[in-house]
């Protein structure tokens, strides 16, 4: 049987993977002495090789994210995750907590799963709303993915650290809303104002068509006043504003407490997450 020939590969040599053209020294090396058509040819061949990697990079970047089950990173960019459902249909009051200064101590960023230091009172609180039958709802800002600081496998990472930890001492969150926008964001995430972003409601509106929540009879908890203003902007019965990472401002504690209004929206202020347990109406009755 006579031999094949050779077939000459058109795929970078250095790392041998289809995706990656040639080199473009290695290309004109290689095709110095050819004939100008085939010259032509290759140079054609070469090109079309670039062009799928070119487009790759200049796409939005959320949709190559691999992301773990009961996760949807939805048309807008934003992190839908769904843990658990609870029993039934019928709506029901549900505990909004921010996750950065909240549920784990702040830090610039957080992206690290060496970083995460969970509060507390972090799992106490929750596991009384999972006893209640409060859905738990986590709804973060995350502009740091937004300014290409970290991508969304660091926070899939820090979110595993976070839940995991809160799971060993019997704490279950129900869902995880996440929005990467910021107005100085690098595109696709550079929206002036997302409706997602809190102080907009988008995260806790979305949350309340993914799980059965009784939005005016819910509460948020936050450290920051955006986070209380994105309760009262979904309609929400009243937020509890912490002193905990960026709420020890004052400028946070009267822009918090400015965001109350009489015979509506209630504003209460606690110095730590276990504050919830006493103030909020979520853990008047017993479970
Ligand atoms: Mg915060």
């Amino acid at each position: 049987m006579p031999e094949k020939p050779p077939v000459r590969s058109q795929f970078c040599a250095l790392h041998r993977c289809p995706w990656r053209a040639k080199s473009q020294a290695a290309f004109r090396a290689e095709s110095a002495f050819l004939p100008l058509n085939q010259y032509r040819q290759a140079k054609a061949v070469d090109a079309a090789l670039r062009r799928p990697r070119r487009q790759w990079l200049n796409q939005t970047m959320y949709t190559h994210v691999a992301v773990p089950e009961g996760v949807m990173i939805d048309d807008e960019g934003v992190w839908i995750q769904s843990l658990r459902r609870p029993d039934g249909s019928a709506t029901r009051p549900a505990l909004f907590l921010d996750r950065d200064g909240v549920i784990v101590e702040e830090v610039d960023h957080l992206h690290r799963p060496v970083d995460v230091r969970v509060v507390e009172d972090a799992a106490a609180v929750i596991a009384a709303a999972n006893g209640r039958g409060h859905p738990v709802v986590i709804a973060t800002n995350q502009s740091g993915i937004g300014q290409a600081l970290f991508g969304w496998d660091d926070f899939i990472a820090v979110q595993d650290r976070i839940l995991g930890e809160l799971a060993l001492n019997g704490a279950f969150v129900d869902g995880v809303f996440a929005c990467p926008h910021h107005p100085r964001a690098k595109p696709p995430y550079d929206h002036p104002d997302h409706p997602a972003r809190k102080p907009n409601p988008g995260m806790l509106l979305r949350a309340a068509r993914l799980l059965p929540i009784a939005l005016e009879e819910s509460w948020i908890i936050g450290d920051r006043a955006r986070d209380i203003a994105a309760g009262r902007n979904a309609g929400l019965a009243g937020g509890l504003h912490l002193s905990t990472g960026h709420g020890s401002s004052g400028e946070e504690q009267a822009a918090a407490a400015a965001l109350a209004q009489a015979g509506g929206y209630q504003v209460l202020k606690g110095t730590s997450l276990g504050d919830a347990l006493a103030a909020l109406p979520l853990f008047a009755a017993s479970p």
